[in-house]
């Protein structure tokens, strides 16, 4: 592995054991602590601790399922809505020049966390892997995800008073 900048691993490497579901401990405990940026009714926005980029994005549903097709129409909706804002948000706020979105669902497909689903955002910038290595968990990343999520937070702070 080649970590290029990644000073939170060592508060990773050094915490206990990843137990449970990151989603769901997110919403029991402190936002910032968590990176939670964002919660609506049915939706829950954090940023990604291990990211591709800078900004990189979270979105799930706050209820822990797998299952797509199983979302309630309203559930969905929110998830729906919630992204779309998401991204508004990090287009306004980081001025990438472009994004990836995406899910992956189940393990096969990619998915870090098979058991409660989520999007990716993911924001991007021409040139933005020029360093980085084939090998999967290089990163560069020029802000430390802290200064991201102070950044980040006010923006999301009208997402959260939406509902
Ligand atoms: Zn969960």
């Amino acid at each position: 592995m080649d970590v290029l900048w990644a000073p939170w691993r060592m508060a990773y490497v050094g915490g206990p054991a990843g137990a449970g579901c990151i989603f769901c401990a997110a919403l029991a405990g402190d936002a910032r602590g968590r990176l939670v940026v964002c919660t609506t009714r049915d939706t829950v926005v954090m940023l990604n601790r291990y990211p591709y980029a800078s900004g990189h994005l979270l979105v799930a549903p706050r209820r822990h399922t797998a299952d797509l097709a199983g979302l309630a129409a309203d559930e969905y909706a929110d998830l729906a809505e919630t992204l779309r804002r998401a991204a508004a948000t990090l287009e306004h706020e980081l001025r990438p020049q472009g994004m990836n979105l995406g899910m992956n669902l189940g393990a096969a497909a990619g998915a870090g966390v098979a058991d409660h689903l989520h999007w990716h955002v993911v924001p991007r910038w021409i040139g933005d892997t020029n360093f980085m290595t084939t090998v999967a968990e290089a990163r560069v990343m020029p802000q430390h995800l802290l200064d991201t999520y102070d950044r980040l937070r006010p923006a999301f702070e009208r997402l959260d008073a939406r509902t």
